[in-house]
């Protein structure tokens, strides 16, 4: 057994733990988990839940008897999202918080920093913020997709030390257990790369041994920003017995990195970029040694189509350096680039400042 020791963790808990027959909520599995969350507030550390199950919960209330479609599912989300809080509630003498976020929130700095905020102060207020994404709202593209990767997203967000996600499976194997009994349950993982990820069915392949590669996913995210990830087996309440005497019982992703400042972490994980801007060996230099701001001026190309305040990576020829938000849109760089930081104002008719992408929302990749 490994040493397991956290101040401020997110425990992420799957469907399959909230909603063991797929059509209503169940206490079966939660006791011990809440019984774990008790004690370790009472020792002073602090949680954040990211729950899943309301598609699950509310599949019950919803009859259909084909695949559902979007608009269904997301009827069942509405319907179970109530029901998996009520659930959570049953447990705890103090108040439960929902937060339901998409991917558009964490996306945009303004609202990034109100849920910051949020959680903060439900923290400080004693209550268990419960996280789950707003199903209702977001289709495919708009979504985070899944809760591996939200509970990644929200640990970031917390300034967390530690993600626990609770799974139906003992851990990370080095075979797929379900196919092989003599695989064996890989305790500590040193840096997650291409075999760790192999051993989920590959980065880019959907077939994971039990949802496997998102989870690995959500820890390669928190492991370079300095968290640390565990996964456990939810279903078995020894599992929980353990951790609270600081044994952990599961896989454990050791941090590679320490623990960056938060828009950084959000800069570099939390942000689509929306287009690339190709600079000079000029501008390359004095972003890479000089800590400098990317200027008009070091600029060649422009390419996607973005407004201000997007995402935009930075590259020296084929390599991407940098990513930041610009200041300007894709259509006004292309009318400044090249261009001398004095001459934006007569070209364009405004100026937003001399710097294209300013080194405070500037982050090297
Ligand atoms: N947000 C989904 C739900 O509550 C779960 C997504 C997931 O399990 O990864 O049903």
């Amino acid at each position: 057994m490994t040493t397991f020791t956290w101040q401020r963790a997110v425990i992420k808990v799957g469907s399959t733990l909230i909603a063991p027959d797929g059509a209503q909520c169940s206490g079966r599995y939660l006791l011990s988990l809440a019984r774990f969350i008790t004690a370790s507030r009472e020792q002073g550390k602090e949680v954040i839940l990211v729950s899943s199950g309301s598609v699950a919960a509310g599949r019950g209330k919803i009859k259909v008897h084909h695949r559902p479609s979007i608009a269904e599912k997301q009827a069942m989300a509405a319907i179970g999202q109530t029901q998996m809080m009520a659930n959570w509630s049953r447990f705890f003498d103090f108040p439960c918080a929902q937060l339901l976020l998409t991917y558009d929130d964490l996306h945009n700095r303004t609202r990034y920093v109100n849920i910051k905020n949020t959680l903060r102060e439900l923290l400080n207020h004693q209550a268990l913020p419960i996280v789950n994404e707003n199903d209702t709202v977001a289709i495919n593209e708009l979504k985070v997709g899944d809760n591996d990767n939200l509970a990644a997203y929200t640990a970031l967000i917390a300034q967390a030390d530690t993600l626990i996600i609770c799974s139906d499976v003992d851990g990370l194997f080095d075979q797929n257990p379900q196919q092989n009994p003599e695989a064996n349950l890989i305790q500590a993982v040193e840096k997650i790369d291409e075999s760790i990820f192999a051993l989920a069915g590959g980065a880019g392949s959907a077939v994971g041994t039990g949802g496997m590669l998102t989870k690995l996913q959500a820890a390669q995210k928190c492991t370079q920003s300095g968290i640390q990830t565990v996964i456990v087996n939810g279903q078995k309440g020894e599992v929980f017995d353990a951790l609270l005497d600081g044994q952990l019982q599961g896989t454990l992703f050791k941090p590679v990195a320490s623990r960056e400042n938060s828009r950084g972490q959000w800069l570099k994980h939390t942000l689509k970029s929306s287009g690339k801007i190709i600079i000079d060996a000029g501008a390359k230099t004095a972003i890479l040694s000089k800590g400098a701001s990317l200027l008009p001026s070091g600029m060649l190309e422009v390419s996607g189509s973005f407004n201000p305040g997007e995402a935009v990576q930075i590259a020296y020829q084929d390599h991407v350096l940098a990513k930041g938000l610009t200041l300007y849109s894709s259509t006004d760089l292309e009318q400044i680039k090249g261009k001398r930081s004095s001459e934006i104002e007569s070209v364009l008719g405004y100026s937003y400042g001399e710097a294209v992408v300013h080194r405070d929302d500037m982050v090297l990749v």
